[in-house]
């Protein structure tokens, strides 16, 4: 009996009606004798509208209380989808992360998944059961309830899968598979038949929304089969491959991401010492701050101009610490810009193809859009650019590398 981890996110059970028409579908699914693992996301805005009422509380809400609040916006769905499976004459029972034991660390709000525990999902499937779980939550080492980060559902979704060792894992959504961009930024964006797990991961760190990074990580780790599928259309969705074909058989470029997440920070005027880059960035890492990408320039007259980016989230804290550091270190001046973006351009091919980055910066250049930093890799290359001029960016590159097109294999 084959069997299957279905992940529904906030936009496919965010109405009544749109739950009635998940369960039709998994009543059909059953029919067919497939063993159903079913993962529901909170209604679409629910845990917006919970993090809103958190913040009139308190600036920053306590992250375990953050958890015990988010945390309700999938409980609720998973109930109302049971009621509907029942409705139809499915066996149905819902668990919650911490119900099922998925064991978590503590990060509160950003929790890992550790260990998940299968028996009582194992004992509802051999008893005929569609097992509905909560996505986005466990419980930490002390019964805590934990939450696993935005988009946190796919996570439970492909980690349960891992557990369970499933056939395959569908992550259903409300776009019909992975797009060579973001559709809602590109009309003409192209649904992938497969894309590499590579690129899957880079897309997905780079911006990507359609699939939170850790499960692609978990499918990574533990192979597990993932496809993207529309809960709104039937289709083939878009299938994550592990095969190692021959980078020459792909296109150069796969895909385009970006992220208006982050914010840049300068210290001018550095003496070009060495050690000068670990005193600048020791307090920010101290202060739990993740910094992005990195660019340090020698001037003429040997002073330094230091820059980085961190999630926009951080930006208020990180100018205040370099501004203390400013003041020790005696530097020139601290500047800081909020107003970016950043754009990235992925694929596999990019090894066995020389000249991608030149395509990439001709492009932008044409439009009159000024690159303000790069980032490369082998499988993708990333810019930051003024926020202003993000669509545009992303449309032009779409075309410069001709995404809407079918690809063929350039030699
Ligand atoms: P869900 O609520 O189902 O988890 P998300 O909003 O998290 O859905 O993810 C789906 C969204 O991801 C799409 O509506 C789309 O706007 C966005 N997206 C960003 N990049 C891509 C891409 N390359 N391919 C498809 N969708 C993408
Ligand atoms: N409800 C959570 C969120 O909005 C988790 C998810 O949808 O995957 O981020
Ligand atoms: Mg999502």
């Amino acid at each position: 009996m084959a069997l299957y981890v279905k992940k529904f996110g906030g936009t496919s059970v965010g109405t009544a009606e749109r739950i009635h028409a998940v369960a039709d579908q998994l009543v059909a699914m059953a029919a067919r004798g497939e063993q159903l693992v079913v993962v529901v996301s909170a209604m679409s805005g629910e845990t917006n509208r919970l993090v809103a009422l958190a913040e009139q509380m308190m600036p920053q809400p306590a992250p375990r209380e953050m958890d015990v609040l988010l945390s309700t916006g999938e409980q609720v769905t998973i109930a109302l989808l049971c009621m509907a499976l029942m409705q139809r004459g499915l066996e149905a029972r819902s668990y919650t992360g911490a119900q099922v034991r998925i064991t978590t660390d503590s990060a509160h709000t950003k929790a890992r998944i550790q260990h998940i525990d299968d028996q009582a999902i194992r004992r509802d499937l051999n008893a005929g059961r569609v097992v509905v779980v909560a996505g986005f939550q466990g419980m930490d080492g002390e019964g805590s309830i934990t939450t696993l980060g935005r988009g946190g559902s796919d996570t439970t979704a492909v980690a349960l899968a891992a557990a369970l060792k499933a056939d395959e894992c569908h992550i259903y959504t409300d776009v019909d598979g992975v797009y060579t961009t973001d559709p809602r930024v590109v009309d003409n964006a192209r649904r992938l038949e497969t894309i590499t797990f590579e690129e899957m991961l880079e897309m997905a760190s780079l911006g990507s929304k359609v699939l939170q990074i850790r499960s692609v990580e978990f499918a990574g780790k533990y192979n597990v089969p993932v496809r993207v599928l529309s809960s709104f259309k039937e289709g083939p969705g878009t299938l994550i491959t592990f095969d190692d074909e021959d980078d020459m058989e792909k296109p150069m470029v796969s895909g385009i991401a970006f992220n208006r997440d982050e914010a840049k920070l300068t210290v001018i005027g550095v003496s070009d010492t060495p050690g000068i880059a670990s005193r600048i960035l020791k307090p920010i890492s101290a202060a739990g701050i993740e910094v992005d990408m990195i660019v340090q320039n020698v001037g003429a007259d040997d002073r330094t101009d230091f820059t980085f980016t961190v999630h926009r989230n951080d930006y208020r804290r990180s100018l205040e610490l370099l501004q203390i550091l400013a003041t020790e270190l005696d530097l020139k001046s601290v500047a800081g810009d909020e107003k970016i973006a950043k754009v990235s351009i992925v694929g596999v091919g990019m090894r066995s193809h020389a000249g991608v980055a030149t395509r990439m910066f001709d492009a932008l250049s044409a439009e009159g859009i000024n690159i303000q930093m790069i980032s490369t890799s082998e499988i993708k290359i990333s810019v930051v650019i003024n926020e202003k001029y993000l669509e545009l960016a992303v449309r032009t590159l779409h075309s410069a590398f001709e995404l809407d097109k079918a690809p063929t294999v350039t030699q």
